[in-house]
């Protein structure tokens, strides 16, 4: 069974993601800002270390706590919403904190987790994008506008990663509007159903997929 590395994987769409691959015999390596504060313990093969994308030190020293495990998936789940209001809410700190950490912070660690993927079988990076970061669909009433930009600059991360790295399999996967802390109560779709379409998109991708972007039912969003 596959070796899967999760960021974020403490709450939300990140931890259901980690019980899932747990529950199917993977072994997971969950990573999150503080693992003595991840809450309840995941059932299976679950090994937690600490990660915070915010911080280039923690990143670049990561694959040093890995000493070389190969990793099978690597998914890119971390990310911070910002401020959420109109175009009066937008400021540089905030704008600049949601890139680094939704944008710069999973090309980097791809970068650097590299020699780990090609461990690997799978060599496969899944990267939660979301359709609020599509050009052609992303546009509703709420503002958002560093996350927007944000999730529109990792789409083109993953896929210029994608057409420079042929040995990778890169996916942009929207999970949908899910119940989470970032999504609400009032949001679609339960986590874990989002979670299952996710792990099976993730399962059925092949090499020619990489550079798609999905959503969790496996529709194709628009760029
Ligand atoms: P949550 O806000 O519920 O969880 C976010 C996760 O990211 C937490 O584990 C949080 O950890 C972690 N995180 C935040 N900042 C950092 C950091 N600096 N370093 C490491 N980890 C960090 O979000 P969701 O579970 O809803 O979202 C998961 C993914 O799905 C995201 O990429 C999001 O953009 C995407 N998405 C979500 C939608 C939704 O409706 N919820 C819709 C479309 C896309 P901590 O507890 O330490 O803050």
């Amino acid at each position: 069974m596959a070796t899967v590395l999760i960021t974020g994987a403490n709450r939300g769409l990140g931890r259901e993601l980690a019980h899932l691959y747990a529950a199917k015999g993977g072994e997971v390596i969950a990573c999150c800002r503080d693992p003595g504060r991840r809450g309840e313990d995941i059932l299976g093969d679950v090994r937690w270390l600490p990660l915070d994308l915010a911080d280039e030190a923690s990143i670049l020293s990561f694959p040093a706590l890995l000493g070389g495990a190969a990793i099978d998936i690597l998914i890119h789940n971390a990310a911070i919403r910002g401020a959420t209001g109109g175009i009066t809410d937008v400021g540089f700190a905030d704008f600049e904190q949601v890139m680094r950490i939704n944008a710069a912070a999973p090309l980097i660690l791809t970068r650097e987790l590299r020699p780990n993927l090609m461990a690997g079988d799978a060599r496969t990076v899944a990267m939660i994008s979301s359709r609020a970061g599509s050009i052609a669909e992303g546009l509703d009433p709420d503002g958002d506008y560093a996350y927007r930009c944000s999730k529109a600059a990792l789409n083109m991360a993953a896929r210029k990663l994608a057409y420079d790295d042929p040995a990778l399999t890169v996916l942009l996967l929207h999970p949908g509007w899910i119940k989470t802390d970032m999504g609400g109560p009032e949001a679609e779709l339960d986590v874990a159903d989002a979670a299952r379409g996710l792990v099976r998109r993730i399962a059925d991708a092949a090499p020619e997929d990489s550079g798609s972007f999905r959503t969790w039912s496996g529709e194709r969003v628009a760029w």
